[in-house]
């Protein structure tokens, strides 16, 4: 079987990869992205397993999402510097679990956003 890589299932949502949690709510988790490409880098996930933006179909969801985006622009005042959110798709989507990545600040480096 060619299983499709899953780092937030696998990975995250299982407990082996140790991670640090920034927000968790019944429903989803955002942390620390483990290999960070900005100076503020967080990782937004439903615990579901949803693969793609075009598979998020529950509006409750959604609204516990962003509202989880916004309450963590709020709660770190991004809103005074900068921030944006970033969810990639189609062959820009290397883990095949939704999740969008909340970014600030300066980029480190060359910027990973891939996972
Ligand atoms: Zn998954």
């Amino acid at each position: 079987m060619n299983k499709k890589l899953d780092f937030y299932c696998d990975e995250v949502l299982s407990g082996r990869f140790p991670i640090k949690k920034v927000v968790e709510t019944e429903n989803c988790l955002a942390f620390n992205h483990t290999k960070p490409g900005w100076s503020v880098h967080i990782v937004i996930i439903p615990k579901t397993h949803i693969e793609s933006l075009t598979d998020l179909q529950n509006l409750d969801l959604v609204k516990e999402l962003f509202q989880i985006v916004t309450d963590i622009v709020k709660t770190k005042e991004l809103f005074k510097t900068n921030y944006k959110i970033i969810t990639n798709g189609g062959s820009f989507q290397e883990s095949k679990h939704l999740h969008f990545h909340l970014v600030s600040g300066e980029p480190l480096g060359k910027a990973n956003i891939m996972v």
